[in-house]
């Protein structure tokens, strides 16, 4: 039994290494052929409360390249620190979303073995009104299952366009995709094939339809295999927020490369804004009957509202998308939440980077010195946890990746806002959780590590008859707050929440991929990739 655990792949010069052993005895740390380069004896608080694992986290700070040894009695695990340790990882979240399009031909040249001809084409149908037929093709598959959801696609999209404009060179620009080398950065042209099916899903109303999804979601079978009929399913205040806020973010990043694409995506970001504008009220998505995809219904829009408000100023600079957003700062209960169930940390982004001073008192003063305060707390859970992951034991809910990750931005955000070397340590350990400095000793990350993720709930992947899965996808990881009974059944109640996992392909409660959590992490390793001096 490894008594190691780190980033199975590896860590940049330049940024401080850390790792975990379950052991008290003395470690050894060695370079190259056997010099002894640190010696470390572990302190062992207590039981970490998440994982029940007796664990020091430990640090040999900064170490020069190199192909390094730790031993611990009889125990060894290597490690190597390279100049560019998180581009090849980072390349293949990116790449990842470019297997999960929908609508066209994944050609060999760019999808390898994982090529398979073009799925979901047929017109779809409107739900409320089944006379009416629509084309509305392209998008990312949202998760493992085929639907296609409008809010997760914009934050998806909104945390691609921030990691490009805050972290451009840690955005590799040689994924092999159809339109790599067009002039437009790689990531962008990824992002811009999820922007084009966003701008589809929009009603002549301005409003935007929750989903296109079918009523239920089909078996494990290729998506080209999936001919049942998709439909345009009711409109959703949620959705329509968050598709204006990521289309207004979006035209002023695809602006200075393409001025008509842009003119679009501000006039549909508009029209959703005046949609709701006229209806105020809002009125929670429900799964109509018999409809038994995914929810993501948000239990209410403040903050797709505070976040629309907040791009569309930003775009516009009209003084009514200010007040509109100065209005409902007060009720935004969160300034550090990125996921598409609440996107205040998305506002604080747009306003703390992209608006900054012009953002005036309440929305960049105010605003800085709560975001501040906010993201302290999962530096505190950070510090509390024997991994340095930062989420409590109580909180490994369905995709605990997504809150793990989501702290790292921002703790992130608060580094480059403060220089604070605690915040970046902090949030670069929760890099390392996704990448293996883990409880389950797991790269979470499809295609990398020595233990990766073989078996996620991925239909393409089980579908597929290739024993690897499609690369670059992140598993949602441990889940003891709302396990399948299945899973309940298999681990039983003593297995700690930190190891609420299984490496099964019918467990989507523990190892779905899903593109919203792809893309917190694309934010996190562009970040750390950007901080490592390699080859720029
Ligand atoms: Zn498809």
């Amino acid at each position: 039994m490894d008594i190691f655990r780190l980033n199975q792949t590896g860590y940049a010069a330049g940024l401080p290494v850390s790792f975990a052993v379950l052991s008290k005895d003395p470690v050894v740390l060695k370079k190259g052929a056997g010099e002894i380069v640190g010696a470390f004896r572990p302190e062992i608080a207590g039981t970490d409360p998440a994982s029940g694992d007796e664990v020091a986290l430990l640090s040999p700070g900064l170490l020069p390249a190199g192909d390094y040894t730790l031993e611990c009695g009889p125990h060894r695990r290597t490690f190597t620190v390279r100049p560019d340790a998180w581009n090849a990882v980072t390349s293949a979240l990116i790449k990842g979303l470019y297997y999960q399009r929908c609508g066209c031909d994944l050609l060999p040249a760019f999808a390898g073995v994982y090529a398979h001809p073009a799925c979901h084409t047929a017109p779809a149908r409107d739900w409320e009104d089944r006379s009416v037929l629509r084309r509305v093709p392209g998008g990312w598959h949202d998760a493992g299952d085929y639907g296609k959801y409008v809010a997760p696609g914009a934050v998806t999209v909104a945390h691609l366009l921030y990691a490009w404009k805050l972290f451009p060179a840690g955005c590799s620009d040689t994924l092999n995709i159809p339109e790599s080398g067009n002039g437009l950065p790689d990531i962008l042209n990824e992002a811009a094939y999820e922007l084009e099916w966003i701008l589809r899903m929009q009603r002549s109303d301005g409003s935007f339809h929750h989903k296109l999804t079918k009523a239920r979601f089909a078996p494990f079978i290729m998506p080209e295999a999936d001919l049942e009929p998709e439909y345009l399913m009711p409109v959703c205040w949620c959705a329509t927020g968050g598709a204006a806020a990521c289309l207004a973010l979006a035209a002023r990043v695809y602006r200075p490369f393409d001025e008509a694409f842009a003119g679009r995506l501000l006039a549909s970001a508009r029209r959703a804004w005046d949609w709701l504008q006229a209806h105020p009220d809002f009125d929670p998505f429900k799964n109509p009957e018999g409809v038994h995809t995914g929810w993501y219904g948000g239990r209410s829009d403040i903050t797709d509202r505070f976040w629309a408000a907040c791009e569309l100023f930003a775009s516009t600079g009209e003084d009514v998308f200010r007040l509109a957003a100065e209005k409902l700062y007060p009720s935004v209960p969160s300034l550090t939440q990125f996921g598409w169930m609440e996107v205040g940390g998305l506002g604080a982004l747009c306003c703390l980077f992209d608006l900054k001073e012009k953002a005036g008192e309440v929305l960049y003063t105010q605003l800085k010195e709560a975001f501040l305060r906010q993201s302290g707390e999962p530096l505190t859970f950070s510090h509390a946890s024997g991994y340095g992951t930062a989420l409590p034991a109580d909180r490994y809910i369905w995709g605990s990746i997504l809150p793990i990750l989501g702290s790292a931005m921002a703790m992130v955000l608060n580094h480059r806002l403060t220089g604070r070397e605690d915040m970046r340590d902090a949030a670069l350990n929760q890099l390392h959780y996704a990448l293996g400095l883990n409880a389950l000793d797991t790269c979470f990350v499809t295609g990398f590590g020595e233990h990766p993720v073989m078996h996620p709930h991925h239909r393409p992947s089980g579908a597929d008859g290739i024993d690897d899965p499609v690369p670059g996808l992140i598993s949602g990881g441990p889940n003891k707050v709302f396990p399948y009974p299945s899973t309940r059944e298999k681990l039983g109640e003593d297995v700690p929440p930190a190891k609420y996992f299984l490496d099964e392909t019918p467990s989507a409660d523990t190892n779905e991929i899903a593109i919203y959590w792809n893309s917190p992490a694309i934010f996190v390793a562009a970040c750390f990739n950007a901080m490592a001096p390699h080859q720029h």
